[in-house]
């Protein structure tokens, strides 16, 4: 009996596989999901060179929203079309998670880092970033990289809309009006060294709030060190010898090439001068303004 019973459950192991000849495949994409997922579980703290040790916010909430993305990474099966189709699911076995591609870099325009946890961890809010770095060069891990923070909002880069899903958000404790100090840029540039090797992020993709939201943000403010940030390989920055645009040169489209939405252009020129002209921060189109755009535009090519 024992033996019948065993001889039926062989016939149906091969039936089944029969029916589905990508049986052994599933399993092998099971594994490296489970890896994946706990990637993105991660929390442990990381060492960055000449810093101390970054601190992830660790508590019940977050891991209560981790355990349904977790859920949402790992789903399977069919999805009816609009045209009555149904999707087939086959799991394929070379996969990894995506990642980001930005760094945007704002300033808190808060008085203490406390007071931005408090701000990140708190539901009603809905904005959260990766990492915020106090003025002692402390810094704070809030959110695992994979993950989608919500610093961005509205804005847009070239003709990326949704900025948040392909970026990492650092925010600098400064209250906007202040000086950064200097532990605080040490650190931002080995936590920024580490991410650009970790994803192979180009230096052009290091960008401020304002860049994607000339509109709307004034942050980082232009007490912020760009240029030492670009001679460490972090942005882009002027030549320090501007060479004079062509005179047919088209200033809108270049900004366009840049990245910048120029809907708004005032806002947008001030945007440019606040990253790229410090000293000047107006709407003001002269022939400083234009060529530091052509320079600009010559690096984002
Ligand atoms: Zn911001």
């Amino acid at each position: 009996m024992k033996n019948a019973i065993y001889s039926l459950f062989i016939l149906l192991l091969i039936a089944s596989c029969g029916s589905n000849p990508h049986k052994a495949t599933e399993k092998e994409y099971i594994e490296k999901l489970k890896v994946l997922k706990d990637k993105i579980s991660e929390h442990e703290s990381k060492t960055l060179p000449v810093v101390s040790k970054t601190v992830i916010s660790i508590d019940t909430s977050y891991s209560n929203v981790l355990y349904r993305f977790s859920d949402t990474i790992t789903k399977t099966g069919n999805k009816t079309l609009q045209n009555g189709r149904e999707t087939e699911w086959i799991g394929t076995v070379n996969f990894n998670l995506r990642k980001p591609n930005f760094i945007i870099l704002h300033h808190t325009a808060q008085d203490s880092i406390e007071q931005t946890i408090r701000t990140f961890t708190l539901t009603r809010t809905q904005v959260s970033a990766h990492y915020i770095i106090g003025d002692d060069g402390r810094v704070i891990q809030m959110l695992n990289d994979y993950l989608r923070a919500w610093h961005a909002g509205t804005g847009s880069w070239g003709k990326i809309k949704d900025m948040n899903s392909n970026s990492i958000g650092i925010e600098l404790d400064n209250n906007g009006s202040e000086p950064f100090s200097e532990a605080q840029i040490t650190s931002l540039m080995a936590l920024l060294s580490k991410l650009q090797k970790e994803f192979n992020i180009p230096k052009e993709n290091i960008i401020g709030h304002a860049d994607i939201a000339p509109s709307r943000k004034k942050d980082p403010s232009a007490l912020f060190p760009w240029k030492t940030l670009s001679e460490n390989g972090f942005g882009l920055w002027p030549d320090d010898t501007l060479e004079p645009a062509p005179s047919d040169f088209n200033i809108v489209q270049a900004l366009r090439i840049i990245g910048y939405d120029t809907n708004n252009l005032k806002a947008t020129i001030t945007a440019f001068k606040l990253h790229y002209i410090q000293n000047e921060v107006d709407s003001v189109i002269d022939e400083k303004t234009i060529n530091t755009i052509y320079s600009i535009y010559k690096k984002s090519l």
